[in-house]
């Protein structure tokens, strides 16, 4: 039943799988030397359970994705008011390497642009770059939840053809925003973007911004609440390059892309989300890993404006009134990722009943991406000799033509009682 999320993502792999648009990132020889034709897609629920398709296996370098993590461990290490000194927050509408600084303040105008990448990497703390970089390298992998890997052909091709990044540097120096050698801040900041991921540990990294800093698959704690908070703005606002307005109109979620062909996307509270295709569009953003990005936002209503109450609360209580019987009862709004839950958990149970009772009649509002999987859990529950009912007073989920249209109860009652009369006649599914 868990696999009914799995063909979701399956499917809306495949329907951009033929798009060939775009182009490999050439500024090294490393990136241009790709596959082109890799794609993935994987997503982690908010407790930790991760769903992934395509070529989830295939590692590339994190290259920006790495600027809102290194931006984190500044805020995490000195303070906002220490980082806002150095790094503004507005978007700068021009390109992601522009040798530029704010007018008046002489600062970067935000972290995930080079100017600001660099400021940032150069206030992580440690006596040498070698600490800061172990610093960071630590951090991101607590967000992985793996030790991450260095690309060291890809770290020494950015180091020989880094120009334009020193000369950012050496701005920022000559303004009194680095302390310290500009090379090794663009050192710190080179070995950054060379760190190795798959689109898992994307899910991974972005699911532990959802939880507010902590990683549900580790249960560690790697920042806190008012950290993520200032970094998932700035991903809204700053994360797309130059397409940011596009991207929150149309999918949604807080994100941040790179050249290196992944996306990592947020949706605070609920989930995250990596993805991997290398050919980039005009501005720097993987084509399918945007169109990917953006087709799960509109089928399973991802987009964050739209979404009022957080997933967490979907599952009110699950209960065994006889035996055989489970009751789940649903409360809130039922989007997707309460309903992914909700299945995923009714999968893992489904060895303990043979009728399991939804109880829906305390939700307020459910979206076409829930009603759905519950119409595919109940036709999955029927194929395992199983039965699902469904307590739906208002008629919520039902639908003319719905799975669960002949199994409508009025109050949980009526469902136990109708289950315990089905099991005495032997009848399951
Ligand atoms: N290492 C790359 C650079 O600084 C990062 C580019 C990116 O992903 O935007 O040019």
């Amino acid at each position: 039943m868990a696999q009914l999320v799995q063909q979701y993502l399956d499917r809306i792999l495949a329907e951009h799988a033929g798009v060939s648009d775009g182009v490999l990132a050439d500024y090294i020889p490393e990136l241009a030397g790709v596959d082109p034709e890799g794609f993935a897609l994987s997503l982690s629920s908010a407790d930790g359970h991760v769903y992934e398709t395509g070529s989830t296996a295939v590692e590339f370098t994190i290259q920006s994705i790495s600027k809102p993590f290194t931006y984190a461990l500044a805020l995490d290490s000195l303070g906002q008011a220490a980082v806002d000194a150095r790094i503004g927050v507005e978007p700068s509408g021009e390109a992601f390497n522009e040798i530029s600084v704010d007018k008046t303040s002489k600062t970067p105008k935000n972290p995930m642009i080079n100017a600001g990448a660099i400021a940032a990497a150069s206030l992580v703390p440690g006596a040498t770059a070698d600490e800061r970089f172990d610093a960071l390298h630590d951090f991101y992998s607590g967000f992985a939840g793996r030790r991450l890997e260095l690309d060291h052909d890809v770290y020494a091709s950015e180091k020989a053809t880094g120009n334009r990044n020193r000369a950012i540097a050496y701005m920022l120096a000559s303004f009194g925003v680095l302390e310290g050698d500009p090379d090794e801040a663009l050192d710190v900041y080179f070995r950054q973007c060379s760190l190795k991921v798959t689109s898992t540990d994307l899910a991974r990294m972005a699911v532990t911004l959802a939880r507010g800093g902590v990683n549900p698959a580790t249960g560690r704690r790697v920042t806190n609440a008012a950290v993520v908070k200032r970094t998932l703005s700035v991903m809204v606002t700053c994360g797309m390059y130059d397409a940011a307005g596009d991207w929150v109109s149309a999918v949604g979620m807080p994100a941040k892309s790179g050249v290196g062909g992944g996306i990592v996307a947020v949706l605070p509270g609920q989930l995250g989300i990596g993805t991997y295709s290398p050919r980039l569009d005009a501005k720097g953003n993987s084509v399918r890993g945007v169109r990917v990005c953006r087709s799960l936002s509109e089928q399973l209503g991802l987009h964050f404006l739209s979404v009022a109450r957080d997933s967490r609360a979907t599952l009110r209580a699950v209960y065994e009134p006889r035996d055989n019987v489970r009751v789940y009862e649903t409360h809130g709004d039922l989007l997707f990722s309460g309903a992914e839950l909700l299945v995923r958990t009714v999968d893992r149970d489904r060895g303990r009943f043979e009728v399991a009772i939804l109880d829906v009649s305390r939700v307020d509002d459910i979206d076409d991406a829930a009603r759905s999987m519950l119409s595919g859990m109940s036709a999955e529950l029927r194929s395992q000799n199983k039965v699902g009912y469904l307590v739906d007073p208002d008629g919520i989920v039902i639908r003319t033509g719905s799975d669960f249209e002949q199994v409508r109860y009025l109050c949980v009652d009526d469902a136990v009682e109708a289950a315990e009369q089905a099991l005495r006649r032997g009848f399951a599914g």
